[in-house]
Formats: C-alpha cells, structure tokens, sequence
C-alpha cells in the first residue's frame, strides 16, 4: 500500500485509540473481550449494530424497487456524496463500498448496470446507512471502526438490516424459514469479511501489539442473527 494510503489508515486509526485511551466521549471504547457464551465484557458495540437511527423508516420503504432506488439515490447525493461506478482494474470491483474521504463517495461495484433493479435498490440503500453513519461519527471515527472487525459489525448490522428491509418491501419471500436462511447468510457475511480485513490489517502493520482484538467470527454471526430477528415476529427456533 503507498505511504498516502497508510497515512490515511494508519492516523484515523491511533486518532481513534487515543481518543478511547483518554476516554473522550463520544468515541466508541477500544473492542470487548467474549466468553464462551459470546456475552461481551462491555455492549457498546452491540448497542451501535442495534442502532436503528440510520435506517430508513418504515413510511420510506417502497414496494415499487425504482423507486426505492431512487430514493436512495436521491438521499446520498443530497447529503453532498458523490456516487460513481467503479473502474473495471479496480482490484475490488466487485462489490459496492462507501469513501468519505478526500471526495465523499459511494463507489459501486462495477457489475451494477447488470444488476435488476431490487438489487440496486437494496445496493444503494445500504450504502446510505453509511453515509447516515459517516456523516454523524465523522471521517476519523467512521474510518476507525471501519478498520476494525468490532466496528465493522457495528456498522454492517444496521446496513445489511436495510438491504432485508427492501427485499421484504419487493415481496420477497419473509417466511420465518427463509429469513431465518438469508440471517445465516447475511451473518456469516458480517462476521467473516470484518474479521478477515481487520486480521489482514493489523498483520500488516505489526499492530499485534497494540490492544485490538478481533470479534470472534462465531460470535459475530450468532449476535447479528439475534440483533436481525429483534422486532420481528418470532421464528419457529425462538
Ligand atoms: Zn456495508
């Protein structure tokens, strides 16, 4: 990685850590310990993937899926964020990724003219909970829990709860067996590439012996499925 985007990472980061070492508030306190039960030493973090003020209201949920995308579109690029497609060489192409800094951007997988329109609703949708998120923690705090696997939940969660929400809006299956499927899925989504970023980071920099630990994937995946299926009707398991 260039020096500039070390920089980038690496100063929001200590940024990060001292404000939580000086226990300023509002910043999030450094990541929680688990047991084996997967109870946490402190819920900050728990509480902030329970968050539920980033995310549309039920009276913005549309069923009809150009409009939703609309919607969104229309509620990120007036927040001032760019929205552009990523190029084709881009290294991660694939998916769609939000950068707020220098330029405020959601960046779109470069397959999105490809996509049908329930998915781009649900693409653009989630990435204007991170845009709601980057624009009330600010680009330092935003990028600080963005490098971390605990943060990542955190901000994923409440996301991904919004990509749910339109595919329910569409019409989509909302069985208890198959949300119960699509929580797996998107649990293990939250749980895994988090985990993997956050252990890739702190490896590259030889960060190992700063106090970051990393949510332990299993647990990841059992809280986002228990937050997801909060304020829902009960599955057959519960
Ligand atoms: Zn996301």
């Amino acid at each position: 990685m260039p020096n500039r985007a070390a920089h980038l990472i690496l100063v929001p980061l200590l940024a990060l850590l001292a404000s939580c070492i000086a226990g300023l508030p509002p910043l999030p306190p450094l990541p929680p310990t688990y047991d084996d039960n997967c109870a946490p030493s402190h819920t900050e973090y728990l509480t902030k993937a329970r968050d539920r003020q980033h995310r549309l209201a039920p009276s913005e949920l549309a069923g009809d899926m150009a409009a939703m995308r609309d919607y969104c579109w229309a509620q990120t690029t007036s927040r001032g964020w760019l929205i552009a497609i990523k190029a084709e060489k881009d290294p991660s192409a694939g998916w769609s990724t939000t950068i707020p800094t220098p330029v405020p951007t959601v960046a779109l997988t470069r397959r999105w003219s490809e996509l049908d329109t329930e998915s781009q609703a649900a693409t653009i949708c989630h990435e204007l909970v991170h845009v709601k998120q980057a624009g009330e923690l600010g680009t330092t705090v935003f990028l600080g829990l963005w490098l971390t696997s605990h943060g990542r939940f955190a901000l994923e969660v409440p996301a991904f709860s919004d990509s749910l929400s339109v595919h329910e809006a569409a019409g989509q299956d909302v069985t208890p067996s198959a949300r119960l499927e699509t929580w797996a899925e998107l649990a293990d989504e939250v749980g895994r590439r988090p985990q993997l970023d956050a252990d890739r980071f702190v490896e590259k920099y030889r960060l190992s012996d700063l106090p970051i630990s990393t949510m332990p994937h299993d647990c990841a995946v059992r809280w986002a499925e228990q937050i997801w299926s909060e304020g829902r009707s009960p599955l057959p398991s519960e």
